[in-house]
């Protein structure tokens, strides 16, 4: 469902837009395959009415002459036809893959260009004011016995660990806690396959195929690693018709993460801050495409609000457009204080996916009836002359105006709009090892010791500090 009329017609503007985003797509490939597409298939259209008047006509003919010249030219046919198939079966694969590498349009506030070019949506709190040197979250997890990276590198490779100890406990309590606080809140809660198929891991926007993928697959077979829980979800309602009723749809889904981190820098990776798998709890919401921005602005509040509560200072930025992955349409991203790594780093990210990925997994909504009788336009979507089921009918909630009384039931009972596209969007609740370096570090106290945040008192079968094992 990727709009290729769209990029055929918009060309200079999708262009434009892929150069904004410092992306790899070839517009002009997509456009030229999609040309090629398009004649193909009025060629293969025509040859079969062709085929279809032969086979008519032999129903008719008796003469036998006759008859072998249509036999003749209906075997034609059949094999002109086959091997256009075949060349429009290549040229489709052809299409859907270079098309799958444009990305989603780009919201007119993101900043133009690369790292560097976010601008400040909002800074809470401060830094914290150690009198002391403050330790890194390697060295204090050394010291307090909470991670072993020595193990994890002989049993499965750098970027590897083990978690132990009160660690163990603060990771459990983290998804707890964020998940119970967004269940809270109206969140459905789900726990998610690591496993995908890579179609579905395509159609959410990651590219497993491509040299430098974030992917892991696994040989010999279609599946993907997960890389984070917003391809399961989505892939959960690939190809369904939801009702407006159903919207918006709040998840909040537990999940392993797995990454290759593929041409990653090696500086910034230090311990727990780059690895290859680890725990998240993610938000993904369904919407109608007129509720994506508030949506996106509920969810990066929510992100504030925990992070606040947890006593983190940090600071939420909109992020540039060479930094948005291909199905973002805008992204905020949270990025806390590490004193002990002293920098910012990335704790969270919020995206709005418009209708990118919804396209591609083919995510459809049915809007609510809209009163047949009211002056305003239907917009984009268009009126179907099908009948109108039960609960629509109970939708459409102004129906006993007194002038749609005067319509006959007939007429207005045959109105209904045709199926939209959703909205989704993705945004992280807990990405485990950043918020246990975050935590650690700036909760650290001069005798070793860690406090750990209120919120987290109740998941953590009473500990509120972690001291040095004696
Ligand atoms: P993303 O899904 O890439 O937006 O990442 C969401 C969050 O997961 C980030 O904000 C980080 O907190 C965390 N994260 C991403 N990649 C890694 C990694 N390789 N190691 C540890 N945490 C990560």
């Amino acid at each position: 469902h990727i709009d290729f009329k769209y990029v055929r017609d918009k060309r200079d503007k999708v262009l434009a837009n892929v150069r904004a985003r410092d992306s790899t797509a070839d517009v002009d490939k997509v456009v030229a395959l999609y040309e090629e597409f398009s004649s193909k298939t009025q060629v293969i259209n025509e040859l079969r009415q062709q085929r279809n008047a032969v086979a008519n006509e032999m129903k008719t003919i008796q003469e036998e002459g006759k008859r072998l010249e249509l036999v003749e030219q209906g075997k034609l046919l059949k094999d002109q036809l086959a091997a256009l198939e075949a060349e429009l079966s290549k040229i489709t694969d052809d299409l859907q893959r270079e098309g799958q590498k444009i990305p989603n349009s780009t919201h007119p506030e993101v900043p133009p260009g690369g790292e560097g070019c976010a601008t400040l949506r909002r800074m809470v709190g401060l830094k914290p004011d150690f009198q002391f040197k403050p330790k890194d979250h390697v060295e204090l997890a050394k010291e307090l016995d909470l991670i072993d990276f020595d193990s994890a590198a002989e049993v499965s490779g750098q970027k590897f660990y083990y978690l132990k100890n009160e660690a163990v406990l603060l990771e459990a309590a983290l998804i707890n806690w964020s998940m119970s606080h967004l269940v809270g809140r109206g969140f459905t809660p789900l726990s998610t396959p690591d496993l995908v198929r890579s179609a579905v891991v395509e159609k959410c926007g990651f590219q497993p195929r491509a040299s430098n993928t974030q992917v892991y697959s696994v040989e010999g077979m279609d599946l993907c690693l997960a890389g984070t829980a917003e391809i399961p979800v989505g892939g959960m309602f690939m190809d369904k018709i939801l009702s407006d009723a159903e919207l918006p749809l709040k998840l909040v889904a537990f999940s392993h993460c797995f990454r290759t981190e593929a041409g990653a820098p090696g500086a910034a990776s230090r311990g727990l801050y780059r690895v290859h798998q680890f725990s998240k709890a993610e938000m993904f919401a369904i919407c109608r495409p007129e509720e994506s921005e508030e949506m996106h602005e509920e969810l990066i509040t929510i992100e504030e609000e925990m992070f606040t509560s947890l006593g983190l200072h940090f600071k939420t930025l909109d992020m540039p457009s060479e930094d948005l992955g291909a199905p973002a349409y805008r992204k905020f991203d949270v990025e806390a204080w590490m004193p002990g790594l002293c920098r910012y780093g990335e704790i969270s990210s919020a995206s709005n996916c418009t209708d990118y990925q919804a396209r591609r997994l083919n995510i459809r909504y049915r809007p609510a009836v809209v009163d047949s009788t009211l002056e305003e336009p239907l917009s984009e979507a268009t009126v179907e002359g099908q009948a109108q089921p039960a609960d629509d009918a109970n939708n459409s909630g102004s129906s006993s105006s007194s002038n749609s009384k005067k319509r006959s039931p007939k007429k207005k009972s045959a109105r209904r709009l045709s199926p939209r596209f959703v909205h989704t969007l993705n945004a992280t609740a807990c990405a485990v090892p950043r918020m246990i370096i975050a935590i650690l570090e700036t909760f650290q106290q001069e005798d070793g010791s860690v406090l750990i945040p209120e919120p987290l008192h109740p998941y953590m079968g009473g500990r509120t500090i972690i001291r040095p094992k004696a």
